[in-house]
């Protein structure tokens, strides 16, 4: 295996080491709402694809091959900096989102309004550090197919998921997230 593919498969396994403890409180929290529509389902569903199994098969078949390409190999090392960045990008929102983080749109019945830490500068730190990682994967996985799927489905999540997130947190939260909307960009910064 080349050292590109091992650093994604490390990354997936430390996004896993990460989020499973959180993972697994949260699941026990009673929840006051759940948005869950079919399009995010699928959506989800072709996310997993996108970053888990067609890497997979890319890495432990021939099945791909036909749609490898090859970078040099500085654009490789830039993809190894840029999951490093969207790591530590993902390990800080977890940390500061706490038990208020949920895979799909949920609002848990002691939800808090979290607008510290990372997320005192941007309001989706996760999914900005996942547009870090949409970007590092196809530096690191040089197919057309496992590099590029999860880049292509998360333009589309994206858009639909901060529409609906927002929404079900200016239901829940009212001006105090329209206060927070106008201190904060979505995922860069606001000049100040
Ligand atoms: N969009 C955020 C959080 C992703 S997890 C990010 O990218 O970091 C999705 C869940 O986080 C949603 O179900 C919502 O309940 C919760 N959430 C999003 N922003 C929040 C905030 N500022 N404070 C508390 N909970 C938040």
């Amino acid at each position: 295996m080349n050292v590109f593919k091992f650093v994604f498969w490390a990354a997936i396994i430390a996004e896993m080491v990460i989020r499973a403890p959180i993972s697994k409180q949260q699941r026990k929290e009673t929840k006051s709402e759940q948005r869950v529509s079919t399009q995010e389902k699928v959506m989800l569903g072709l996310l997993f694809l996108g970053m888990f199994f067609l890497p997979l098969f890319y890495s432990a078949t021939n099945w791909l091959d036909f749609a490898n390409y090859s970078l040099p190999v500085w654009a490789g090392w830039l993809g190894v900096l840029l999951m490093g960045l969207a790591l530590l990008v993902f390990w800080r929102s977890h940390k500061d989102l706490g038990l208020n983080w949920s895979p799909t749109l949920e609002i848990r019945t002691e939800h808090k309004l979290i607008t510290s830490g990372i997320f005192g500068y941007i309001r989706h730190p996760m999914y900005a550090s996942q547009w870090i990682w949409v970007i590092a994967q196809p530096l690191l996985l040089q197919n057309w197919i496992a590099g590029f799927a999860n880049l292509l489905v998360f333009i589309f999540f994206y858009a639909m998921r901060v529409r609906a997130e927002e929404q079900m947190m200016l239901d829940t939260f009212g001006d105090e997230y329209r206060e927070y909307m106008k201190k904060t960009g979505a995922v860069f910064p606001k000049g100040r």
